[in-house]
């Protein structure tokens, strides 16, 4: 049993006190973002109120103290997914991420009869950076299929990485399914065969403990506003050699070491793919939502959501005419659901008007909604500060937007 206070826990996080249209927020949208605790909206504006300097340039007293909380935010960053803090390139979040590795990595090493494989789950920010790459190259894509319950076919995957293939980019978590992917497993196969790996782990930072080292892939993506962070924050983490060997993605200030019209020489990654003023409160805050989710513990996030998540099913296994996208044995507390006669959309403005908070549409995951024939889902998300009164809310809001469709 957990000695955790989730009650406790939800008060850390301001707004989910308000109500929307009267009633009070059932907030179920967490795949999309995460709501943030006071401590890290206080350090953001902490920053502004008492040292907002630039990092990295100025001398003066609050210069350093920018300097010191942005570099003391990327160490907070690399402990939580255990890797070291001088291959963890801060950039703006998962979308551009990937991006540097399609640009910076792929595009210099990729030609005409390469492969790149992509899973069928893939969020678009981990399909349109390939096929731009393919574009560019003559490589093709390739796609790992999936089983009907939503989990990756790894025979499938087996077979598709034959000796064309150069790169595989795989989500840890499906945005849409919530299967947890064996990335572990994953890696080591396309390692042995000399395929480097590009996990996108936008959906797996937030829901569990991390451990990119034992994942062992080549690079590992996330965004920051989905781990309780402000939106504008994310991470790459690479291979030491890997960002040795690439070449910078944007050129300016701060990703030199000296510049002449002659020529420029380019400082030490990672700084030198982090080029311009960064989000420097972004990720000041960003730092203090990671060290509050390890304070809780990811495990023990995790567990919860896992309860949360068992509920909300069995729950939904009682309506009728509810179908459910998504059944893998591994799965994370994300649910996208069909009711038979009802719009996606039309289900999700309804309970919006119940205060209950979804998102509907294809979420970013167009060749996966194809998969299974649908245009649109309705997706319930959770995270370890919802509630079990929060999934009876849910389910009486349901019910009665059902009697409304008819
Ligand atoms: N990949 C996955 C699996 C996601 O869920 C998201 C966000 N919906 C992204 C990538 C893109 O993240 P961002 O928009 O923060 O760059």
């Amino acid at each position: 049993m957990s000695s955790i206070d989730w009650t406790q826990v939800r008060s850390d996080f301001p707004l989910l006190t308000r109500q929307v249209h009267g009633k009070p927020l059932v907030y179920f949208d967490n795949a999309n973002t995460a709501q943030k605790p006071a401590a890290v909206i206080e350090a953001v504006d902490d920053f502004y109120r008492r040292y907002n300097a630039n990092v990295s340039r100025a001398v003066h007293a609050l210069g350093s103290e920018a300097t010191d909380a942005y570099e003391g935010a990327r160490a907070t960053l690399a402990r939580l997914l255990n890797v070291r803090s001088d291959e963890l390139v801060l950039c703006s979040g998962t979308t551009f991420a990937i991006n540097l590795v399609a640009y910076s990595w792929a595009l210099p090493r990729l030609a005409a009869g390469d492969v790149i494989v992509v899973s069928r789950m893939e969020h678009h920010a981990n399909i349109v950076p390939w096929q731009l790459v393919a574009q560019r190259t003559g490589a093709t894509i390739r796609v790992a299929e999936l089983l009907p319950d939503g989990s990756l076919d790894m025979d499938a995957l087996g077979k598709a990485l034959d000796g064309r293939v150069k790169l595989l980019a795989i989500a840890h978590v499906s945005n849409v399914l919530g299967t947890i992917n064996p990335v572990r497993e994953i890696c080591k196969l396309a390692r042995k065969r000399g395929i480097a790996t590009v996990v996108d782990g936008s959906q797996a930072v937030p829901h569990m403990a991390v451990d990119v080292a034992a994942i062992g892939c080549d690079f590992y993506a996330f965004t920051g506003h989905k781990v309780c962070g402000p939106t504008g924050t994310g991470a790459l983490w690479a291979r030491r050699e890997h960002l040795q060997a690439m070449p910078p993605f944007l050129g300016g200030g701060e990703m030199i070491k000296e510049v002449s019209f002659e020529g420029t020489t380019f400082n030490d990654a990672p700084h030198k793919f982090e080029a311009g003023t960064p989000n420097i409160a972004g990720f000041i805050g960003l730092g203090v939502a990671a060290d509050y989710l390890t304070s809780l513990g990811l495990d023990q996030v995790q567990a919860r959501e896992a309860q949360l998540l068992a509920h909300f099913t069995e729950e939904l296994g009682k309506v009728d005419g509810l179908r459910l996208i998504g059944t893998a044995k591994d799965k994370a507390a994300v649910v996208s659901f069909l009711i038979d006669g009802a719009h996606a959309h039309d289900l999700a403005t309804l309970l919006d008007l119940e205060g209950v908070a979804v998102r509907s549409g294809q979420h970013c995951a167009h060749p996966l909604l194809q998969y299974y024939g649908v245009a649109a889902t309705c997706r319930a998300s959770l995270a370890f500060y919802n509630t079990h009164e929060e999934i009876e809310a849910f389910m009486a809001a349901l019910t009665k937007v059902r009697r409304l469709l008819g």
